[in-house]
Parts: structure tokens; sequence; C-alpha cells
């Protein structure tokens, strides 16, 4: 330690006091100083009162603070650059931890005298002074380095310890929550700017006026007094709801109150009771939204479930009706259908003679050949077995027919299916051209590729086909030309025609008018039924018949026909 007594002159020690009473002030000076322009101003300070050629001086970083490093020269030394300088003396005071040292002179001739000193936070931090002064540091240096040190870790401390205090300050203060500070008996200490604003207070000097439990609905300030306050007095901390009053208005607001004590860190003893709050109004109304939107979306869930029951009822009751209404209409349609084909029945009575008349007349000539051809005796056997069994072929023809007029008289439906239209032609006109009054008519058949199949009755189409053909032949009996053409064509894609065509008499206009109807006939044995029967049995396959006169004289007779359904 120094003592004053061996500062032997009076000179120095009048230096030594004034720059102690130098260093007393820069406290008072770093008041608003941060670590670099405290280390700045300290740094200045020492070289002068040190007479020193370098003072390095290394405060720490602290919390998220950078550290600091300044370095000052003397005149002498300043126009060399410090970057080594101070690399050379951060280096020698770390290796060394010395408090006094030499190093050579990195600038030039002879050594340098070093002193270094601690700072009072660990590491590295410290102030180093450095002189080409062999006499460097005297005792006096030393003395005033070592106060020098302690002053800026001071000082250096309480602006670290400041800053951190001035960030949690404004971050309490800017916090939307209602945060306060209360001494122990009560008297608040503290209320943020949220606090005051949340329960109309004008600002901290009228909270300071109020306790505690002013802030408390009146209903509540018992159980806190009681109850509450004692509990965070014992266990440190309470948590839960609480009313508290709006001091202009008196409403109660409601909070979610967080109470806690606040202990002296270095007795431990209970200082101050504190709260952060919240305030819930905003949460109840959005609470109370929430159910409000839940209860009227379920009252519109359960409205539009029961319109939807009684939608769903009226439609079934609807499509009740509807299933009964189609049930009897489809018995009416039947009726009807049955009515007229019964009406019908009388023109069938006359087709039937019609129809019949051509197998009868051929089993006739067959059984009258045949008795012919066993009278005479020269026959042989398999001769007159085969007239016989062409008789039997048309007897057979003529009870089919029967048979089908009927069924066709009755309900009975008709037996459709797809039938091979060239096939059911070339009958036809075989059979028509057996026992025409007509020779030597050419006929020529012709069949398009995409009309072979049809949708139908096969006996009554090739009625159909055995009528037309038929007439035909019997217009061709007078005709020179004695030409006859069946055709098939598809017409579309829904549709096929037959067109057969004759070079015949032709039809005189006078019996076009009533050229399908029944009982009109031109022919004396003729009983003006087969084309009402054709056009019949045509439309009851979905077709339509009609007549054109052929250009080169003669008829064409067409029939359409739907194309079946690929299925
Ligand atoms: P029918 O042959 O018993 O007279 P249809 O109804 O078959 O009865 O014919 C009615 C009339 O239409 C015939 O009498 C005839 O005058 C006329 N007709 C039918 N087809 C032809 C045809 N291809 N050429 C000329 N006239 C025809």
């Amino acid at each position: 330690m120094l003592r004053v007594d061996e500062l032997f002159e009076p000179q120095e020690l009048r230096h030594c006091i004034r720059d102690l009473v130098a260093l007393s002030t820069l406290p008072a000076i770093w008041k608003d100083y941060n670590s670099r322009q405290i280390a700045d101003s300290l740094a200045a300070a020492l070289i002068s009162m040190l007479n020193a050629d370098v003072i390095y001086v290394s405060a720490p970083g602290l919390r998220d603070e950078a550290a600091v490093e300044v370095l000052r020269t003397s005149r002498a030394l300043s126009a060399l650059s410090s970057g080594p300088v101070e690399r050379i003396l951060r280096g020698a005071w770390l290796r060394s931890r010395e408090q006094t040292f030499a190093i050579e002179n990195p600038l030039g001739e002879g050594e340098l005298q070093v002193a270094a000193v601690p700072m009072g936070f660990g590491g590295d931090a410290g102030i180093v002074a450095a002189s080409l002064n062999p006499e460097f540091p005297s005792e006096t240096h030393r003395l005033l380095l070592g106060i020098a040190a302690s002053h800026a870790t001071l000082a250096i401390q309480r602006w670290h310890a400041e800053a951190q205090q001035r960030r949690m300050a404004s971050l309490v203060e800017r916090s939307s929550e209602f945060v306060g500070v209360a001494r122990l008996d009560g008297s608040v200490q503290y209320l943020n700017k949220a606090g005051c604003d949340l329960l109309g207070l004008s600002g901290i000097e009228e909270a300071q006026r109020l306790a505690i439990f002013d802030f408390i609905a009146p209903d509540q300030r018992a159980r806190a007094h009681r109850e509450l306050v004692p509990l965070v007095m014992e266990t440190g901390r309470w948590l839960g709801e609480l009313n508290f009053r709006h001091f202009r208005t008196g409403e109660d607001i409601p909070f979610l109150v967080e109470w806690f004590r606040i202990d002296d860190f270095r007795t431990g003893r209970p200082m101050n009771v504190a709260t952060v709050s919240r305030d819930l109004r905003g949460q109840r109304e959005l609470e109370e939204n929430l159910r409000n939107l839940n209860e009227s979306l379920e009252q519109r869930v359960s409205k539009r479930t029961s319109e939807l029951a009684d939608a769903l009822e009226k439609l079934t009751l609807e499509a009740n009706e509807r299933e009964r209404s189609d049930v009897r209409a489809q018995e009416l349609q039947l009726e009807l259908l049955h009515a007229s084909r019964l009406s019908a029945a009388g023109q069938m009575a006359g087709a039937l003679a019609h129809e019949l008349n051509q197998p009868l007349t051929a089993f006739t000539n067959s059984v009258n050949a045949g008795r012919r051809m066993i009278a005479n005796g020269t026959h042989r056997v398999e001769k007159v077995r085969e007239v016989l069994d062409e008789a039997s072929d048309q007897a057979l023809r003529a009870g089919e027919i029967i048979r089908r007029l009927r069924e066709f008289v009755t309900r009975g439906e008709t037996e459709m299916r797809i039938e091979k239209l060239p096939d059911l032609i070339r009958e036809a006109s075989e059979f028509a051209s057996a026992g025409t009054v007509a020779h030597g008519v050419r006929v020529r058949l012709s069949f398009d590729p995409r009309a072979e199949a049809v949708l139908g009755d096969r006996i009554q189409l090739q009625q159909v086909m055995l009528n037309l053909i038929r007439n035909a032949h019997e217009a061709l009996a007078e005709s020179e030309r004695r030409e006859l053409d069946v055709a098939t064509s598809r017409l579309d894609d829904e549709s096929i025609e037959i067109a057969v065509a004759d070079l015949g008499s032709g039809l005189p206009d006078d019996i076009l008018e009533h050229l399908f109807e029944p009982f009109h006939t031109t022919k004396s044995n003729g009983m003006g039924l087969g084309l009402s029967i054709c056009r019949t049995i045509v439309e009851a396959h979905g077709g339509k018949l009609r007549y054109q006169p052929n250009r080169g004289g003669g008829s064409i007779f067409r029939v359409t026909l739907p194309v079946p359904l690929e299925r």
C-alpha cells in the first residue's frame, strides 16, 4: 500500500492529490455514458495523468452488449499504426498476468515499461498502461491505475444494470396487460399505462394514492383480503379470476389475475406484491359470440333438417301418387289397346279369311294334285309324298296364321326377336312367287349389309312382305316389263327401309286417298285388307308404311323400321 510519507516531493504530492480529485469526478461525468464512452474517457484521463505512452482499456461485453477495446497513444507514438501495439500489449498482458513488466519496444529502441490492472469482471478485462520512461510505473502511477480501474468497473456495471432496467421498464410500461407493484402494506407503488387506462385512472400519481383492495370489485374484496393476499405472501403466487372495478363508471371488469411476491434477493425477505393481469372482456365476448353462433347454427341446422324431412315426406307422397297414376295410366293404356284390338277384330275376321285364302288354296291344289297322281297310278310314291308334304306345309302355315291372329286379338304380346331381314324377305318372296298369276317376273333382291337386323315378330313381318310382293306380282300381270325390285337400306342411325318397287300398273289417283283403309280394292277377287293389315303391323313395330309412284311407271311401297338397339 502506498504511504503518503513515501511521497517526498511536495510537488509530487500535489500532483497526486490533483489526479485523485480528477479521478473522483469521473463517475459523475460517466453517469449517462455507455461502456465505450467510459473506456474512452478513462483512457484519455489516464494518458495525461500517468504521462504514459500507451493506454489500453479492455471492457467486457455484458449480456447482449459487445466487448469494448480502446487504445490511446502519446503524441510520440501516435504517428505509428496502433494495431500492432494493441496486439502486443494485450498479448503480453494476457500471457504474463503480471502487474508490472517490461517488453521490447515494438516501435523502436529500448523497452516499454508496462503496468496492468485487471477490472472486476474477470477474464481479460483490464487497463494496461505503458511508457518508454524506465521509471514507469511509480507507486503513484499504480495507485491511480487501481482507483481508475475500480471506478470504471463500477461505472460500466451500473451502466449495464441501468440499460437492462430501462429495457424492462419500457417492456412493462408498453405491455397491454395490467402490470402493478404494491408495497407490503398494500399501497400502490407502480401501475403501468395499460393498468391506468383499463380502470379509468388518470396516471401513476392517482394510482399511487390507492391500495390493492381499492382495485377489486366490492363483493370480492373480503375474499382477496382474507384469503388471496395471505396465500400470495405464504406461497409466493396466486392465479385466478377476479373482477376489478372501473374507477369512473363503477363497472365490474373480469380479469385473469396473477399475483406474486417479490423477495429481496440478498435477504430473502418479501419486498413487494406484484401483478400481471389480463382483461378478459374480449375473450368473454368472443366466447359469447361463439356460443351464440353455435346456438344459431344448431337452430338453423335443426330447422333445415325438419324442412328437409318435410320435403322428403312430400316427395315420397308425390312419388307414391305418381306411381299410382302411372299404374292407372298403364291399365288404361292396356284397356285402350285391347279395345282397339277388339274393334280391329272385325277387320281381323276378314283379314283372317284373306290370309288363309292363299295357304288354303295352295293346300287344296296340292291335295288335288296328290289325288290325281294316286288315281293315275303312274307316279312314284316319293313324288306323291312330296306333293302331300307341300299340302301339309300349307296347312301348318294356315294354322300358324290363325294362332298369331288369335294372339294379336287377345292381349298376348307379339314375339319380338332380332331377325335377319334378308332371310325374312327371301322366304316371303319365295312364298309370293309360288302360285302367282304373273309369270316370268324378274325379281331382284338387294340387301344393304348395314340393314341386316330387325327387331320384330317374324310371322307378322313376313306377312307384310308377302302382301307387298304379291300385290306387286299381281300388278305386273298385265305389264310388259315384269320387273320387281326389293331392296333394303340403312336410312340413318335410327332407321332402315325396305322398298318394294314394281314397274306394274301403278295406282290411279282416286284410290290413293283410301289406299290403306280396309275393303278398298280394285280386284274382282280382292278384299282390300292387305295394305291396311300391313300398315297396322308396321306401326305396331314402331315403323311406317307409305306409297310412292315409281318414276318409270308402277309403284313403290316403302317400309321403314327402327334399327334395333345394340343390347
Ligand atoms: P287387295 O289386294 O285384296 O285388293 P290390298 O289392300 O292389298 O287389297 O290392296 C288394295 C288395292 O291397292 C289393290 O286392290 C290394288 O288396286 C292396289 N294395289 C296394291 N298394291 C299395288 C301395286 N303394287 N300396284 C298397283 N296397285 C296396287
